[in-house]
């Protein structure tokens, strides 16, 4: 699964709410105070009781949660058979399973299935022959026990069939950050009263919500093999995992589509969709790769989904294990619940993957797609045995992002991905610290985290960094081969690893994957008689991280242009390592392929900054020196080093350097601000030219309105909207037309940085564009876009203003995402200075918020 940009956000306000209401956070080299915030972990830590009385607990400390071991197998599932058809208006399925399973060990006289809220109509034991016997049950709306008619013994396999009718609609309401709502089954528009909106259903089974539309062992370490009959209105297209093996016309119209999967996978992984599609058809070694999308989709679904046959092609040669499942589909779904989804062979993507070529200037879906077809080898042919152990699905996924980056568009484009995750990862780190492999979550939800995502990313990373590239692919290929349609812990990951290196590598798997926490480096050096001193000291708090074993590169510049690499390795808290030279180098660089996950504090003086931007040889080490010399850009020998990087030939640099130069005031500025201007009207890359009129806004004394006037004509929306925003604070009389005619735009970005122009600069005319926009904006979007409309409101006549308050009010009471009923609230406050009532109706609004991070962000507002 992928997170949603909807998790990110709600990742991103815990955070807000984590840092702002975090008073006590240890400091090195401080005596810690104790915090009040936590209190100690119940049990499980190893810290002694002397210690526990001085120690710090540190904010990112999560209470313990109860033992999360694997699913006891009492009966394997092998094979499911349903036939179902919907009632569009009850938003019901009604459904006939068809469960073949055996006692896995012990004999069983009775069958426990997981089925969530269903009307059971009657329970059949199939003898054969067409016979069958009804078996009594009893069920409490979550678990069905079927009471077999003797004890079968795990030689002996059975047939049992459920008539039931599932309310996927009614179950009461959960969800993650990843995954916002866990129904397992969702009707789209059922009765067609919404305008422009498809009627669709699909389902989203991760984590164990498929039990909401099929009665199953809904445990990842279940596998079985299916067949899906679906019968639906003739117009509607189907999609379910495997082949579509028949469709037959009915005579009442409705059509039935069998769909089967003849390898077995675990029961989250089944999907079904239904609805309007256009089916865009690929192919890969004889394979169908299909792309379902909504028709007016049709024409672009190539340019978005298109890489996809390479990449089957890329993974299947990495791993050295062919793409092994019957075909490969994706589909674009609406109100989609998560990012992505890997159900076999039948990918689920949201809506927004759904672009047009205009908008493919500005970003392209690889990183997504390749993340799902990753999970056909780590999570689909081999799973995760419970969700302790999810990042041996997710972190493959997460790092297959990574290895699609590095083969198609380059090793500076995968460093920036590298660098992305670590950042995602350390900002997580700040508020929540935990180990990969868990087995003490408080809820399976928590596991789909930036730990189990962007950690896991980097900790393989740096294994294939530590084995090399032939030992690492060798060991994958091992354990893809002697797990296959397995269930598998982390353990098997690590001893694939030392059979194929030959050593033992205990240390690397309890530090990365069953210890919380990640080293933080200080870096010093210095040069004697022909002496170069390097001094690694591990600050982060080793009560509760390890200090860390780092194998890593050292690289001395001499005077020549090639350096030396000394390879180390850190075993200890304060550690010195000493390196001849016959003279004082240019640079010292620790961890030179930047490959560490760790927040390194590098001591580096300008000199040795500058010289590492003309010697780098990545695009990390070129944005470490500009980030470095950020505060000196007032320098001419920085500023020079920035102008340079302005023509750099990876982009990812131009923009670092273009946003080194915001509000520059150096000697050089009329130069300065020519050059960027150029940038901003002629690079290739559209994301520069947005963050250079982005930089040309922060020269608050000069006019470049008609930089901003001429960009809002460029192909790309983010240059659109990065020029809006510029001309937020200082409209231009030249641009008004244009900005008026951008209303019609069809583009999220453009529209919500719309939203910001008007806010400010809007009158009556924009009133009806604002409330239509409030209708048919994304949760994310509405975000940004309900505080805009409340701050335009300011200026409306009363009963305009008195209109839009009741939306925003309602929006901030009943909104079902705690996102837009934040949005809303910040709307109504840029309302409230004037009026005690509205100040009353906030206070209210806060005093019946329900959720608990909400009402925690409410606190600090
Ligand atoms: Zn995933």
């Amino acid at each position: 699964m992928k997170y949603p940009v909807l998790g990110t956000l709600t990742l991103l306000l815990a955070l807000q709410v984590g840092a702002l209401a975090q008073n006590v956070r240890p400091s090195q080299g401080t005596v810690p105070k104790a915090s009040t915030r936590k209190k100690a972990p119940a049990s499980s830590e190893s810290v002694t009781a002397t210690e526990t009385s001085t120690v710090v607990i540190p904010s990112w400390l999560p209470s313990s949660g109860p033992q999360q071991p694997a699913a006891t197998l009492l009966h394997d599932l092998q094979h499911t058979v349903l036939d179902l058809r919907f009632d569009w208006a009850k938003q019901q399925v009604i459904g006939t399973a068809t469960l073949t399973v055996r006692p896995h060990f012990q004999s069983q006289s009775q069958l426990v299935l997981d089925a969530k809220g269903f009307d059971i109509r009657n329970i059949r034991l199939l003898l054969g022959n067409g016979k069958e016997k009804a078996l009594t049950y009893g069920y409490d709306k979550r678990q069905l026990v079927v009471n077999l008619d003797r004890s079968y013994a795990r030689t002996e396999t059975y047939q049992v069939r459920i008539a039931y009718v599932a309310k996927p609609n009614e179950l009461p309401a959960g969800g993650s950050a990843a995954i916002t709502s866990d129904k397992g089954l969702f009707f789209i528009n059922p009765l067609g009263t919404e305008k422009g909106k498809p009627r669709q259903i699909w389902t989203q089974g991760e984590t164990e919500n498929n039990s909401a539309w099929f009665p199953t062992i809904d445990k990842p370490n279940q596998r079985m093999t299916q067949e899906i009959r679906l019968t639906v209105d003739g117009q509607y297209k189907t999609l379910s995992n495997g082949l579509l093996v028949a469709s037959k016309n009915n005579a009442d119209g409705t059509r039935t589509d069998t769909w089967k999967q003849a390898l077995p996978a675990a029961p989250y992984l089944t999907m079904i969709a239904v609805g309007d599609f256009a089916v865009v058809k690929d192919t890969w070694r004889g394979k169908a790769v299909d792309y379902y999308v909504e028709p007016k989709f049709a024409g672009t679904a190539k340019a978005v989904f298109g890489n996809t046959p390479q990449m089957l092609d890329f993974f299947s040669k990495k791993f050295g294990v062919e793409y092994p499942w019957e075909k490969y589909a994706q589909i674009a779904v609406r109100d989609y619940v998560s990012g992505a989804m890997e159900n076999t062979s039948a990918v689920v993507h949201g809506e927004g993957i759904q672009a047009t070529r205009r908008e493919l200037l500005d970003q392209n879906f690889d990183w997504v797609i390749a993340h799902e077809v990753v999970h056909h080898w780590f999570g689909n042919y081999v799973t995760c045995e419970s969700w302790a152990n999810l990042p041996l699905n997710e972190s493959f996924a997460d790092y297959g992002e990574f290895l699609w980056t590095e083969y198609k568009y380059g090793a500076d484009a995968a460093a920036m991905v590298q660098q992305t995750s670590l950042n995602h990862y350390l900002q997580e780190a700040e508020d929540k610290r935990v180990p990969l492999i868990r087995y003490t979550y408080r809820d399976k939800e928590d596991m789909f985290d930036r730990h189990s995502y962007q950690k896991g990313g980097r900790v393989l990373h740096m294994l294939r960094k530590y084995v090399g590239d032939e030992a690492f692919y060798l060991a994958l290929n091992q354990y893809l081969t002697r797990n296959k349609y397995t269930a598998v812990e982390v353990d098997e990951l690590r001893m694939v690893f030392e059979e194929v290196t030959g050593e033992d590598l205990k240390w690397f798997f309890d530090q990365w994957f069953l210890q919380r926490g990640h080293p933080e480096l200080r870096i010093t050096h210095s040069y004697n008689n022909g002496q170069v001193s390097l001094r690694v000291q591990q600050q982060q708090d080793t009560v509760y991280t390890p200090v860390y074993r780092l194998p890593v590169a050292v690289a001395v510049w001499g005077n020549s242009n090639q350096p030396t690499i000394h390879n180390i390795t850190v075993t200890k808290a304060d550690q010195q390592f000493v390196f001849s030279s016959s003279q004082r180098p240019n640079l010292v660089k620790f961890d030179d392929e930047a490959q560490l996950l760790a927040k390194i504090d590098e001591e580096l003086s300008q000199e040795e900054l500058l010289y590492q931007f003309q010697h780098a040889r990545n695009y990390l080490q070129k944005y470490q020196a500009i980030d470095g010399l950020r505060t000196k850009v007032g320098d001419l020998t920085v500023s020079a080093m920035l102008r340079n990087a302005l023509n750099d030939k990876f982009w990812g640099v131009r923009v670092a350097a273009v946003e080194a130069l915001k509000r520059y005031k150096g000697a050089e500025g009329g130069a300065v601000r020519k050059e960027i201007q150029r940038v901003a009207t002629t690079d290739t890359r559209s994301e520069v030219r947005a963050a250079a009129i982005t930089t040309l806004n922060s020269f608050s004394n000069e006019d470049f309105g008609s930089v901003y006037e001429a960009a809002l004509n460029d192909s790309s929306y983010v240059v659109i909207s990065a020029a809006l925003g510029a001309l937020t604070r200082n409209p231009t009389v030249n641009s008004q037309a244009k900005i008026s005619s951008l209303q019609e735009t069809p583009n999220t970005r453009v529209i919500t940085a719309l939203g910001g122009y008007y806010a400010l600069n809007g009158h009556l005319d924009q009133y009806d564009w604002f409330l239509s926009h409030v209708e048919t904006l994304q949760e994310a979007e509405l975000y940004t876009f309900l505080p805009n409309f409340g701050q335009f409101m300011q200026r409306m006549p009363p009963i305009e203003r008195e209109k839009g308050v009741k939306k925003l009010e309602m929006l901030a009471r009943n909104a079902p995402s705690y996102l837009v009923r934040l949005g809303a609230y910040k709307g109504l406050s840029a309302l409230a200075e004037r009026s005690q009532e509205l100040k009353t109706v906030l206070q209210d609004i806060r005093a019946k918020e329900k959720d608990e991070g909400l009402k925690g962000m409410y606190n600090l507002l």
